[in-house]
């Protein structure tokens, strides 16, 4: 599948080629030709690094525009878990729920809600005899991209289960229509309220067949100045609410593993630190584990690039505010079965980014190139030739998307020992 839709884009005419995003994306999804960033499609997860680190904000997220919701009868709000961290003293999340139905939401959806769900079903999941075990969290849309592209043989691992913004969303749609039954499946919009642009890109790739029940995601960043203003104004607030400590500790590394109430868990965050882990559990070589939650943004989904707030210090106040709230307002019986709804049935399948050709001989053939000409690189890595590594650098050769002279280091050598050989040529004549 390579028509896959990105949220992450490139403003060329802002882009100096600079080079720093190319050092700092985790696919080696980026190139620098004619002076500016080139971005391979085919490699990137919209992982939002490049977004984070670009000097001359160059890189940026394609997300939706509030106003992208005019055209629904009834319009829902799902805030991710994330949201609730975002703000100053903040003690009651009912406060920014009111302040969603201010600016215009007809109803509000928590996502945190639908994850003490998942939470609960991700509990009975781990007690069926057939599963793959670790079991793998499907809840980051970055992390899944990247198993499919880098880790293929470790796609049974994850749990095929719809990440809680989907179940939220199916929720959401179900109780508008069970209130408002003149309302059809097309009058209703549903708008996630995100913290970074793969949601985008799940809700407009879907996964698998899967097809997203969200219609708009829009960027924290986005609503947050319009939300605290609608909350300075909100005396009288409605309980709305309905999540506890688990639901809202989803926003944070860590927080949905613990919810499973069992210590054979790994949680870690950081796209290198996920890369590390996904390459131990792929050469088999961690502990017996039942469960492994991977977020690809520092600290979690508080660390996404379309939040307003420090990651650390967002994940403090979900803290504060945790306090006050219940375990959980969210329960499922022990015998209860999991909806098939919420399951999805298939993982796509990429071009694997490590494949070098469809032949295997013809791989073979291209890899020992790529051995031959790294060893003539420099090795250090410089980045000039527009490549993030010599190694990168020579499979481009290889392929044929680079030439060998825009190395400048080889170059420069080469020529000096051409005009060696020359000089050394006239003293002999
Ligand atoms: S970081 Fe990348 S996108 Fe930004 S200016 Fe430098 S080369 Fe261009
Ligand atoms: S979004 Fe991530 S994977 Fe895509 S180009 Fe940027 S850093 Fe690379």
């Amino acid at each position: 599948m390579n028509n896959y839709e990105h949220s992450v884009f490139l403003d060329v005419k802002k882009c100096i080629g600079c080079t720093t995003c190319l050092r700092h994306c985790p696919t080696q999804a980026i190139r620098i030709k004619d002076g500016h960033a080139v971005i391979n499609e085919k490699r990137c997860i919209d992982c939002g690094e490049c977004i984070k680190i670009c000097p001359k904000k160059a890189k940026k997220p394609v997300c939706n525009k509030l106003k992208d919701l005019d055209s629904f009868k009834w319009k829902i709000a799902l805030p991710a878990p994330t949201l609730y961290g975002q703000f100053e003293n903040m003690d009651d999340v009912d406060y920014i729920l009111n302040g969603l139905l201010k600016i215009g939401f007809d109803d509000v959806f928590e996502v945190s809600t639908a994850a003490e769900l998942a939470s609960a079903y991700t509990r009975q999941y781990l007690k069926r005899p057939d599963v793959v075990k670790p079991v793998i969290s499907s809840a980051c849309p970055v992390v899944l991209r990247l198993i499919c592209l880098r880790y293929p043989s470790l796609k049974d691992n994850i749990i095929p289960m719809l990440p809680p913004m989907e179940i939220a969303a199916m929720m959401a749609r179900e109780r508008a229509k069970k209130n408002h039954p003149e309302l059809t499946d097309s009058d209703i919009g549903v708008c996630f309220i995100s913290p970074c642009p793969a949601k985008a890109s799940y809700v407009k790739n879907g996964f698998g067949s899967y097809k997203s029940q969200v219609d708009v995601v829009i960027p924290i960043s986005d609503i947050y100045f319009q939300l605290i203003n609608a909350m300075e104004h909100s005396d009288d607030i409605e309980t709305l609410s309905k999540s506890g400590m688990i639901g809202i500790g989803w926003a944070s590394s860590g927080g949905e593993a613990t919810a499973l109430f069992n210590d054979a868990y790994l949680a870690a965050d950081g796209i290198e630190n996920v890369n590390r882990v996904l390459d131990q559990i792929e050469n088999d070589n961690i502990p017996p584990l039942e469960y492994i939650e991977l977020n690809a943004c520092t600290g979690g989904c508080v660390g996404g690039v379309l939040t307003m707030q420090n990651p650390f210090i967002a994940k403090a106040k979900l803290q504060t505010l945790r306090r006050y709230l219940p375990v959980s307002q969210n329960f499922v019986k022990n015998d209860e079965i999991i909806p098939e709804k919420y399951f999805f049935e298939e993982i796509p399948t990429y071009y694997p980014i490590s494949r070098l050709s469809e032949s295997m001989s013809e791989s073979m053939r291209m890899m020992a190139e790529i051995q031959k000409l790294r060893d003539k690189l420099p090795g250090i890595d410089c980045g000039a030739c527009g490549a993030p590594t010599c190694r990168a650098f020579a499979e481009d050769v290889v392929k044929g998307t680079a030439k060998l002279s825009d190395c400048t280091i080889n170059y420069r050598s080469e020529l000096l020992e051409y005009l060696k050989t020359k000089d050394e040529d006239c003293d002999s004549n």
